[in-house]
């Protein structure tokens, strides 16, 4: 590639300070949120509009340069890496709400939009956008729409595909098109359900049609402590076996207690072993009426205490330690690998025995802090790569705790995506005919395989070595290089 002519090119689609061409900058772009694998681009380019996302897609696919889209990079299986060089398209500065038609509970917003800025801007109105990743304050809408996300409410409302009502779209060959619709269930295929969760293989999302919903009458938030894990465990099944559906219900185990006391003072009892953070909304007839049972089955359980919030500042108390979870783990580890394993909620003591049995034996320490209604677990592996062998230590126990799950009738990702990252383990959980099945739809939607190369589907060279940097061709402290 000339790339010189390229930056060129590029500076006169979307304007020369948009472009980044400079190394230390592109550094940036290096990782996303799973700081264990990087790829340095070539270049960056960042558009404001769908026509500038339409040029830019032009160029590459004129050039055979691969590109990569890119949101917030939030993600944590390294999906906004770009493998093979090439350009990073960045979606940032594409921000706008298009559209808000509170009558039909329906927004059109632009993919770069942070998520939580929509229930900010709706919530005046008394309405809100359900999926609520933990990272609502951070990831963008079209990353979300990537990866299918998740949240600590999605038990209740589902995960993003349920919200997401139509999208436009620039194919890989720069063509615009429009998936789905407004209303609900538009003829033809339902393209729109394909292509979200397709991890940026598909297309690059311009725009994104959402339904929204009505703030319900009442929410009541309420920790529930345990002295152990299994009792807390139990818990979670008793909750969902006794009929109710609480808007969620996310588990922490006492090493995540003690960094979220030491990062945010969220007000958990940092002696306890396990705590439950339970919401339910609804009317306020219905909210009153299942907190008894929800106490009743803790105390089937041995819990030592209820805490129901007061009013909305404990609340969101409650809910701050939660979502600052991740970010807390600096309290006590100058690192940590997210796994996302899923397992049928009842597996969850069970699994979770694994992961401590794991950590001994591998003298890595676990933070446990998930979406426990749902099964989706995120163990946390503590670790120091400036001790030798570390990086390679957490690696190996990572695909431990994901063959422990699929053993267990689990998958190996529940929100954050296969990637880079688990890409390897594809073939753990899909036969040959299977992956050859998806592998072909990704070939009708990116036919040159430009778009986001090497993610999703394991290579024949990563099969080699299941899940391990050195396997992906990736040295996980000085990453590779642009092409
Ligand atoms: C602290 C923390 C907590 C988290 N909690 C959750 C959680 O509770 N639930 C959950 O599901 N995830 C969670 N995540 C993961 C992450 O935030 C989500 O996967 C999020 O959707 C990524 O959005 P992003 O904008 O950062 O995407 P990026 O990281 O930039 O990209 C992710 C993927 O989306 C693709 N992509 C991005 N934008 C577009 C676009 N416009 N068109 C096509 N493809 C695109 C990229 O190519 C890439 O494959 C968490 C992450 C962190 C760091």
């Amino acid at each position: 590639m000339d790339r010189q002519r390229i930056i060129k090119e590029m500076a006169k689609l979307v304007g020369v300070e948009y472009v980044i061409s400079d190394p230390t900058e592109l550094k940036v772009y290096e990782a996303d949120g799973l700081t264990i694998y990087k790829a340095t681009p070539e270049l960056v380019v960042l558009p404001l509009t769908t026509e500038e996302v339409a040029a830019v897609v032009r160029c590459c696919a004129r050039e055979r340069i691969p590109f990569v889209p890119r949101g917030a990079g939030t993600g944590l299986s390294g999906g906004a890496l770009a493998l093979e060089g090439g350009v990073v398209i960045g979606l940032n500065r594409m921000q706008r709400v298009l559209e808000v038609d509170y009558a039909n509970q329906r927004a059109v917003i632009e993919p770069g939009l942070i998520n939580l800025w929509l229930t900010n801007q709706v919530s005046p109105r008394g309405y809100y956008y359900a999926p609520d990743p933990a990272s609502q304050s951070a990831c963008s809408l079209g990353g979300n729409v990537a990866e299918n996300s998740g949240g600590p409410h999605c038990l209740k409302y589902g995960v993003t595909t349920n919200h997401v009502l139509g999208l436009e779209v620039v194919l890989a060959s720069g063509e615009v098109v429009h998936l789905g619709g407004y209303a609900v269930d538009p003829p033809g295929y339902d393209l729109t359900g394909a292509f979200v969760g397709s991890e940026g293989t598909f297309g690059i999302v311009t725009a994104i049609t959402v339904r929204l919903l009505k703030r319900p009458e009442a929410v009541k938030a309420m920790l529930l402590v345990f002295e152990n894990i299994p009792d807390a465990s139990a818990a979670v099944s008793g909750i969902i076996a006794a009929g109710i559906v609480p808007a969620a219900i996310e588990m922490m185990d006492r090493l995540s207690i003690e960094a979220v006391e030491k990062g945010t003072h969220a007000g958990y009892p940092t002696d306890a072993g396990a705590i439950l953070l339970v919401e339910l909304d609804g009317p306020i007839a219905e909210v009153e009426a299942l907190l008894a049972p929800i106490e009743s089955v803790g105390r089937a359980h041995q819990m030592r205490e209820i805490r129901v919030a007061r009013d909305e500042a404990e609340r969101l108390r409650l809910w701050k330690g939660r979502k600052a979870a991740f970010a807390a783990m600096g309290q006590i580890s100058p690192e940590y690998y997210v796994q996302d394993g899923v397992i049928p909620r009842t597996q969850l003591l069970k699994i979770l025995t694994e992961i401590e049995a794991l950590s001994q034996a591998h003298g890595l320490r676990v933070a446990n802090v998930f979406h426990a209604g749902d099964g989706n677990l995120h163990p946390l592996i503590l670790y120091d790569s400036r001790i030798e062998g570390q990086v390679r230590q957490a690696e190996e126990m990572g695909a431990e705790i994901m063959k422990a799950c699929i053993a267990v009738g689990g998958s190996i990702t529940g929100e954050h995506g296969v990637g880079l990252e688990k890409r390897d383990f594809m073939p753990l959980m899909y036969g040959p005919a299977d992956l050859a099945a998806m592998e072909r739809l990704k070939a009708v939607w990116n036919p040159d395989g430009l778009l986001n190369p090497g993610k999703i589907f394991p290579t024949a060279k990563t099969c080699v070595e299941v899940g391990s940097a050195a396997a992906k061709g990736i040295d996980p402290r000085y990453g590779i290089q642009g092409f």
